[in-house]
């Protein structure tokens, strides 16, 4: 819309959108506000929205994600769900245990990492493991334990969820819903946590490419969610050294292609402890908007996950240089 457009011309435009069958998506800017006219490219008359009064132009989105895409929306989107803010010059960090392993484990290390500076407690309940044989969360009771941590610390809880029919219990309980990489295309579930009230953490599955990413995010969005944070968690190469390999250019990389904000996880990246604190400097020295880094009172009895966990000491060293890099670079980093 032009920036003299009234908002009586902005809800004819919308009408119009809605007449041609289409989906519109407003988005407010600084500058002016855009409407997104969502569906099926083919539409006839897409061009009678010119001559609707106020309209400025009527653009293509060039990139198969339209609502993820920064022709859309060139400013950055900033994320908050309760302590967490994610963005817009301030580098998120969520930190706390693989999987919820009991009230003693889970608050323990939200008083420790909130100590440290972190902003948000990160801990799985609902566990989707490799073998059916392993620990497979705390499920409900977990999420419980969760809310406990979240009560004493007020940190925002950002907890994984893996069937569309658990989004609806995990979302009483947690602020920030993570669809985990072995879900990262399983569509119902993302049109699920689209229509949650929680904000979405969307790890990249090791196999996907960062268009397929993003089109996965395009689901949560096109469900209704605006509130959508990528986490880019290592991909599946040759190298057998790391657990994965974190490419450290998804960040400036996605940053260019979408507005929305990349938070980077150098524990699941690298598989190894030893690694995560340069990875986590790397990861603000490439821009990324957050972090989320495993945190366990004592990793070698961690249930899941031990071999990549900071103890707590670990933790507050890793912030301590996170800090500094992120100075560097004119970012605030953790709480707020
Ligand atoms: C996790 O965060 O503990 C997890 C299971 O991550 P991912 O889905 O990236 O493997
Ligand atoms: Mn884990």
């Amino acid at each position: 819309m032009k920036h003299t457009a009234t908002k009586e011309n902005i809800d004819d435009a919308i009408a119009r959108v809605e007449s041609l069958g289409l989906k519109p998506n407003v988005i407010e800017g600084s500058e002016r506000t855009v409407i997104a006219a969502v569906g099926d490219e083919r539409i006839a008359g897409i061009e009678s929205l010119e001559s609707c009064p106020g309209v400025d132009e009527v653009m293509p989105i060039v990139a198969p994600y339209k609502l993820a895409s920064s022709e859309l929306k060139p400013e950055p989107s900033v994320i908050t769900a309760g302590s967490l803010t994610v963005g817009g010059g301030h580098v998120g960090v969520i930190a706390g245990p693989c999987s919820v392993e009991s009230e003693d484990q889970i608050v323990a290390t939200a008083f420790a990492v909130k100590k440290s500076g972190a902003s948000a407690l990160r801990g799985g309940a609902f566990k989707p493991r490799t073998s059916p044989y392993s620990f497979q969360g705390m499920k409900e009771e977990g999420l419980k334990l969760l809310a406990t941590a979240r009560d004493q610390t007020d940190l925002a809880v950002v907890t994984e969820v893996v069937s569309p029919d658990d989004v609806e219990l995990v979302s009483k309980y947690a602020d920030v819903l993570q669809i985990g990489a072995r879900n990262m295309q399983n569509y119902r579930l993302l049109e699920a946590a689209g229509k949650s009230p929680c904000a979405v953490l969307l790890k990249r599955g090791p196999s996907a490419t960062i268009d397929e990413w993003l089109l996965a995010a395009e689901y949560i969005l096109d469900a209704g969610n605006p509130n959508v944070m990528l986490c880019e968690r290592g991909i599946r190469t040759f190298e057998s050294h790391t657990r994965f390999t974190l490419p450290l250019a998804s960040a400036p990389y996605v940053q260019e292609r979408t507005h929305l904000p990349i938070v980077m996880d150098p524990s699941h990246g690298t598989g190894h402890a030893s690694l995560v604190p340069a990875m986590s400097r790397a990861s603000i020295a490439a821009g990324a908007d957050g972090l989320i880094i495993e945190v366990h009172p004592n990793p070698d009895k961690a249930l899941s996950d031990g071999y990549q966990s900071l103890n707590f000491d670990q933790f507050a060293e890793t912030m301590a240089g996170c800090q500094k890099i992120a100075a560097a670079m004119d970012r605030t980093l953790g709480a707020l």
